[in-house]
């Protein structure tokens, strides 16, 4: 039997309890990710995953076939920030499942804003969402309001058992490349503790809010770290070469074209730069020019 087969006849073999799909078969709380074209959002490969874990929808960049099935079962959703490519459908199928929706208590505001849904309640580092029991975790960096979404063992990822903790982690990491990180986001130090707090946790899986789940998170998490490590050299080192200002940064410490991403790598730059500050690496007249 598949899983539309299971969804569309729930009696079968599921015991009778009111929200029939938010359990699969085994009675473990189910992941699942369904890939949604956000085509007018700068969403890396023109897609953001949704993801629906028991009763919680998170990230629902945009309608879905898929969502729309699942959706009368949905009881919560999340977003892990509040970025235009993936807020799309929140107020939507907010609406339709009849749910609550729910936004980190300190950017709440910043919640309704993006999603035009006024939550209905609030979450902090730690708390648990949902049947599955989704636990928040601050990841800030990429953005200030980010926030990754833990479930713990036996859950059943994809119609897959699996043990360890799976972590939905937003924009956090992606299975290749890397993503933005500004200063508005939290700034590298923010992101770079978010990385080690994520990998410290060791995670089975990964799923990421772009792309295919992250099956190596360990390797994954000290790629991107090690990445901005040597980003962060690089920026350094081109400051040390004589660079004053952030253009001249940008053109010493990228070797590659930028068309298309200069406003990205510029960025990340300043971030760079930001947080060289702060460590005092570089002078101070730095927070004038940034
Ligand atoms: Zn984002």
């Amino acid at each position: 039997m598949s899983d539309e087969d299971r969804d569309a006849d729930p009696t079968g073999t599921s015991p009778s309890t009111s929200t029939p799909t938010t359990r699969s078969r085994t009675g473990r709380p189910s992941i699942r990710r369904v890939p949604i074209r956000t085509p007018s959002t700068r969403a890396p490969g023109g897609t953001t995953n949704a993801y629906v874990l028991g009763d919680l929808l998170v990230d629902p960049a945009g309608r879905h076939p898929d969502l729309d099935r699942v959706a009368e079962s949905v009881e919560h959703v999340a977003v892990t920030h509040a970025h235009p490519d993936h807020v799309g459908a929140v107020a939507e199928y907010a609406a339709a499942a009849e749910a609550t929706t729910w936004a980190p208590s300190a950017f709440a505001d910043r919640f309704e804003e993006a999603t035009g849904a006024e939550p209905d309640a609030t979450f902090t580092e730690g708390d648990a969402i949902g049947s599955a029991d989704a636990i928040a975790i601050a990841t800030p960096g990429h953005a200030v309001d980010h926030f990754a979404f833990a479930v713990g063992e036996g859950t059943e990822h994809e119609g897959a058992p699996r043990g360890g903790e799976a972590i939905l982690c937003g924009d956090l990491a992606l299975a290749e490349g890397s993503v933005v990180v500004s200063r508005e986001g939290g700034g590298l130090r923010a992101y770079l503790e978010s990385l080690r707090r994520i990998r410290d946790r060791g995670p089975t899986v990964l799923y990421p809010g772009h792309g295919p789940a992250i099956q190596d998170p360990r390797s994954t998490l000290d790629r991107l770290i090690d990445r901005r490590l040597d980003r962060e050299r690089s920026v350094l080192e081109a400051v040390e070469a004589g660079a004053s200002d952030v253009d001249a940064v940008l053109e010493g410490a990228y070797d590659r074209d930028l068309i298309g991403v200069e406003d990205l790598a510029r960025a990340t730059v300043r971030a760079h730069l930001e947080k060289l500050l702060k460590d005092g690496r570089i002078e101070g007249a730095w927070r004038d020019r940034l």
